[in-house]
């Protein structure tokens, strides 16, 4: 009991000691869904479309048959045009939605440059796509409330030439259709497709498709659904529309024969025996990174929480030897593209504080010289968990990376370094992570409407800004998010207000391999004339101009914007959201002023 009550204090020390709790201000905040949850089925957003469509969102030319019918494939990459008409944050998103395509898949885009073919990206009337390359130029429409990641997704998945996943002849295995809970008249929605027109790429049905329909598209009652899958359990993922099942995956890359993800360079869990040809080096001294097995006392990261005992990590041993005793982990040799990578790894720190972990690039001279340099460091600091961290690269030609470990006080230490699921992807870093331990104690605790208090970031323009996350929101069974400005070091040389920066707010899904990764995001965009409501004061004005002092950062917080609804608590226990009791944020500030006004070719 003594131990219980000892372990108990621990926990409740960590989360006190972490994080600020405070009782969220409905009257200094916006919330873009109101009180309740927001519908981003396509089917609903375009029920009012007067755009003739096919299954809700397929602007389609009759007797055309693009899924089979190669002739309908696109090269790549596909030329695009962003049309002025678009929101801003359309704009941004369309660009996340790319990168999601490009870190998957072997699908590119490029500015429009006078090709037969492309894709202009207009706000028109809802949400919809034609399907198939067309050979003309043809229209991708993101009306108003498509601009979500999902939405984006989905429809260029239609323009590369895909169907609905309900649409497969063999549906009626799987689902239940409920015809008469369709609105009289919309039942050609739910026509399912003869073989010789599409093609499942010899794939098993997809519940998990985000070319599903939802479980109340097109339904004339909001309490009951028009498609369910026969295993009740199942009818709860259909309509996700969060990123790429592994399904969408596989038939995207079948049907355009993709070899490997255009900016994926390396990835590793260290669950096999040759490690992902990473190249442990023998130090004179014999200390060395060990491939090793998962224990109770001693979890890897990819399985942490799923299996006892399974997984493996890479070790280094702090507990013997003399202070500085280092050993390398080197990568195999990376041929990268883009002069600008993310390496992402998860690490924990068993050993002396004093331990430290570095990240080396290595560039590989013509003579097969590497000359290196140390890009980051990562310190021991008593904290035993696993964590996060991201290390901007920036390899340029034939290239490694390499790991050192490095031991601080063998006397002080019982344990070492751990390394697990490493990925290396040649896209931007997140400018801001917060790791929240321990999550399940805060869903149980907060009351609704605490929230708990993100540390400050800073955007890569330097403006100060942090997150209020309420376990508990005001819409039942939702965590809501809410992001505002805070004073910051470079405040006097900022630009005020900070108009058309893109927030993006990620939860991230922790599977090893990133391309099976469901991460969730959304993005809104700041409207620099926005007032606060009843004053001519600018909403995203300075902080310490418009906001209220907090003593907990000796800062001031601006008024804040998000969601009440923004992750469901159901979806948060799926997956790998919540793997090893962390919640895991990415938030994104970001300039858009570039994408205002695109010189996008408008003029054809
Ligand atoms: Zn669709």
């Amino acid at each position: 009991m003594q131990l219980l009550g000892l372990l108990c204090c621990m926990v409740l020390f960590t989360l006190s000691s972490t994080f600020t709790i405070g009782r969220f201000s409905r009257d200094t905040s916006h919330a873009i869904d109101g009180e309740k949850v927001m519908r981003w089925d396509i089917p609903f957003i375009n029920k009012d479309v007067k755009t003739p469509l096919v299954g809700g969102d397929m602007a389609l030319p009759p007797g055309r048959n693009a899924l089979i019918d190669k002739a309908y494939r696109w090269q790549f990459p596909i030329p695009y045009i962003l049309d002025n008409s678009l929101d801003l944050n359309a704009k941004g998103v369309i660009f996340q939605a790319f990168e999601t395509y490009r870190l998957k898949s072997c699908v590119d885009f490029k500015p429009y440059e006078g090709e037969k073919s492309f894709i202009r990206f207009e706000k028109l009337d809802g949400c919809w796509s034609m399907v198939g390359d067309l050979k003309e130029g043809q229209r991708l429409s993101l009306g108003e409330n498509c601009d979500y990641k999902g939405t984006i997704m989905h429809e260029i998945l239609h323009a590369l030439g895909f169907y609905h996943e309900q649409s497969r002849t063999d549906r009626d295995n799987y689902v239940n259709i409920w015809w008469n809970q369709i609105i009289p008249g919309m039942e050609h929605n739910f026509n399912k497709y003869d073989d010789s027109f599409i093609t499942d790429q010899n794939t098993p049905y997809d519940y998990e498709s985000i070319m599903h329909y939802g479980p109340y598209s097109f339904n004339v009652d909001p309490r009951y659904p028009t498609i369910t899958a026969k295993d009740p359990e199942l009818t709860h993922v259909l309509g996700q529309y969060n990123d790429f099942s592994s399904l969408d995956l596989l038939r995207l890359n079948r049907m355009y024969n993709c070899s490997a993800p255009l900016t994926l360079l390396d990835q590793c869990s260290f669950e096999t025996l040759g490690i992902c040809g990473m190249v442990p080096r023998n130090q004179e001294n014999g200390v060395q990174w060990v491939h090793s097995r998962s224990s109770s006392q001693s979890p890897d990261h990819t399985l942490v929480g799923q299996c006892r005992d399974a997984g493996h990590y890479m070790f280094f041993s702090t507990n013997s030897g003399k202070a500085g005793d280092s050993a390398f982990l080197e990568s195999r040799t990376l041929y990268p593209k883009r002069k600008l990578q993310c390496l992402q790894l998860f690490y924990k720190m068993t050993g002396s504080p004093k331990d430290k972990l570095v990240i080396w690039t290595k560039q590989i001279e013509s003579d097969g010289t590497p000359t290196g340099k140390a890009i980051a460091t990562l310190n021991g600091d008593g904290d035993h968990s696993w964590k996060i961290a991201h290390v901007p690269l920036s390899m340029n030609g034939k290239s490694f990376y390499a790991f050192q470990g490095i031991s601080g006080d063998p006397s002080h230490s019982s344990g070492g370094i751990l390394l697990d699921d490493v990925t290396l992807a040649e896209t931007r870093c997140p400018s801001a992570t917060w790791r929240i331990p321990n999550f399940s104690s805060y869903l149980a605790s907060y009351a609704v409407g605490e929230y708990i208090q993100s540390p400050r970031f800073y955007s890569p323009e330097g403006y100060g800004f942090g997150l209020q996350l309420l376990p508990n929101s005001y819409v039942n069974g939702y965590i809501g998010a809410f992001f505002h400005l805070t004073s910051g070091e470079n405040d006097k040389t900022m630009n005020w207000p900070a108009g058309n920066r893109q927030v993006t707010l990620t939860v991230l899904d922790q599977d090893p391999d990133v391309t099976q990764r469901q991460s969730f995001s959304y993005s809104f965009t700041t409207n620099g004339k926005q007032l606060i409501p009843g004053t001519d004061r600018l909403y995203w004005d300075d902080p310490s101009k418009v906001g209220t002092y907090d003593p907990s950062c000796d800062c001031y917080r601006g008024w804040t914007w998000g969601y009440n609804a923004f992750f469901s608590h159901f979806d948060l226990h799926r997956r790998s959201y919540l793997k090893n009791d962390d919640l895991i944020l990415f938030i994104e500030f970001e300039d858009l002023t570039p994408l205002i006004n695109q010189p996008a070719s408008n003029d054809i």
